[in-house]
């Protein structure tokens, strides 16, 4: 008791606008919305500066698909007629470094930004809550707020067994940290983060196993999307679906893996293990009982995506630690609208939340734009599609794999949403993103041009076997689909 006394009297208090606690994407787009409207913030981080995208996530992981796409190249170059046979190889040790300094370029970049800002604006020590705008920081400071902005992100989860402490079991932070390539890997999980580093590092040369519980791969929930990736996935990759590990035994030289599948156990040995089974939210230890909100079983409160609000408090959530949408985009989007709304509460603003857009890039890339099938009415929408097997841009690169399927509204004719499993499908995405923002009808997208020979070639069939359904099955104005030269 009295220890605590005199802890608090050494605690410096601090007052501020706006405390925002990490200093990730979405803080530091907040802390620009609150300088940017001439409030005070307050950031608060408790890790290294840098953003987890450009440290451990979204930045490396793609300069590791980069290396493995240019060994890919090489690889299949003999389709072409060009001869490699007489001998190339992976360096993994350069690989690997090209990944960190190129990785660490980003990193200065995000980190020359917290450099120029104010000391009076950044603080460092973690976070917790003692009311509902009152934080300490460590046990150095106390801090009163008008509002706060909680973007602390999210963790991997490390479930049992891969929750022992041997370095060879690693997550996606760990990876990028390695100066050679393995020699085998584990990858456990077929997410999107599973999918991308593991066929990555299957394309470096890693001997590289997946295990799923379950048959999924990826984010598409469209079943015959889901049938060609997994057709397609399952040709190159090594894919044990439904299979359970049992035990995760490390010794000095790797880890063995016993696996249940098939209605028996196997035994398995890597070099090492990448566990990719998920995020969750970094609520734990910010003391969010202190605030006084309801929490649901996850620990989190309800939260409004237009607004960024926590219920009717003066707290707002943004970025991955909300778990609405876990990608950078929306991290940053969050940000800026809880940085504003902080600052101007109790005037909060709700917001319109752009289309959905989510991409793995696997290859061929897999994406989903606007609803997915899963959350469709299916009595209400028309799909039309298009297999990139008869495409003829991707039979020119010899990339000719996937399915696209696209989702018309039958009343409104407006294209409302798409998966996509194909080559190069991230431009694809963007089109059709856009298309279903701008709410343009299928006859106005057929007007627009598209140049030959082209994938989006490959995008207007999808949309014309769409506008033929809908002219069957809809109730769009046929007029319009007369004026279009595309139909
Ligand atoms: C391998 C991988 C690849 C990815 N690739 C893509 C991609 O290609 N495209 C895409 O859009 N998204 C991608 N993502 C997702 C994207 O990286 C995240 O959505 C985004 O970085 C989340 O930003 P954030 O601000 O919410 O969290 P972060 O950047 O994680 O920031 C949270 C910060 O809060 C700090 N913190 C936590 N608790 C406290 C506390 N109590 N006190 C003080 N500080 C605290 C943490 O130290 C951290 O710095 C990828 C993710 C991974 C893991």
């Amino acid at each position: 008791m009295l220890r605590t006394g005199l802890k608090d009297l050494a605690m410096e208090t601090r007052q501020c606008d706006v405390a925002i606690i990490g200093a990730g994407t979405a803080a530091m787009n907040a802390r620009r919305a609150v300088e940017k409207a001439g409030g005070a913030p307050l950031m608060i981080e408790s890790g290294a500066y840098g953003t987890m995208c450009a440290r451990v996530g979204c930045m490396p992981s793609k300069l590791l698909i980069a290396a493995a796409d240019a060994a890919h190249g090489v690889a299949t170059a003999d389709q072409f007629g060009i001869d490699v046979a007489s001998g190339w190889r992976i360096d993994g040790a350069r690989v690997m470094q090209r990944v960190r300094s190129e990785r660490d370029r980003f990193v200065g970049g995000v980190l020359r930004q917290v450099e120029a800002m104010p000391e009076a604006h950044l603080l460092h020590g973690h976070a917790r809550f003692t009311g509902p705008t009152t934080l300490t920081v460590d046990d150095h400071t106390r801090i009163e707020a008008h509002a706060v902005v909680i973007a602390t992100g999210s963790m991997p989860v490390r479930p049992p067994p891969f929750d022992g402490p041997s370095e060879r079991i690693m997550v996606n932070d760990d990876l990028f940290e390695l100066t050679d390539l393995p020699t085998s890997l584990a990858v456990i999980g077929t997410g999107v983060v599973g999918l991308e580093l593991g066929q990555a590092l299957h394309r470096l040369g890693v001997r590289t196993t997946f295990f799923a519980r379950s048959d999924r791969l990826g984010p598409a929930t469209d079943p015959a999307v889901r049938a060609v990736i997994r057709d397609t996935l399952d040709d190159e990759l090594d894919l044990r679906a439904n299979a359970s590990v049992l035990t995760c035994m490390p010794d000095e030289t790797g880890l063995r893996l016993r696996f249940a599948a098939d209605g028996a156990e196997h035994d398995e040995y890597f070099e090492r293990v990448l566990v990719a089974t998920g995020r969750h939210p970094n609520v734990a230890d910010l003391h969010l009982e202190a605030t006084g909100l309801e929490l649901d079983d996850r620990g989190l409160p309800a939260w409004d995506a237009r607004t960024t609000r926590c219920g009717d408090s003066a707290i707002f959530m943004a970025g991955d630690v909300n778990g609405h949408a876990p990608l950078l985009h929306e991290a940053s989007d969050e940000g800026r609208i809880a940085g504003a709304n902080a600052l101007a509460y109790p005037d909060v603003v709700a917001h319109a939340r752009r289309v959905p857009l989510a991409i793995a890039f696997t290859d061929p890339q897999i994406a989903l734009i606007g609803r997915h099938y899963n959350q469709l009415d299916l009595d209400e929408v028309e799909i039309g599609e298009l297999s990139f097997e008869r495409q003829g841009r991707a039979a020119v690169m010899a990339r000719a794999k996937g399915l696209l399927r696209i989702y018309g509204d039958r009343s409104k004719c407006t294209v409302v949403g798409a998966e996509i499993f194909g080559p190069r499908a991230e431009h694809l995405a963007h089109l059709l993103a856009w298309v279903i923002q701008a709410e343009l009808t299928v006859p106005e997208v057929l007007k627009l041009p598209v140049y030959h020979p082209v994938l989006e070639e490959g995008l207007r069939s999808a949309l014309r076997d769409l506008a033929g359904k809908l002219r069957v099955g809809g109730q769009c104005r046929e007029e319009d689909f007369a004026s279009s030269p595309g139909t």
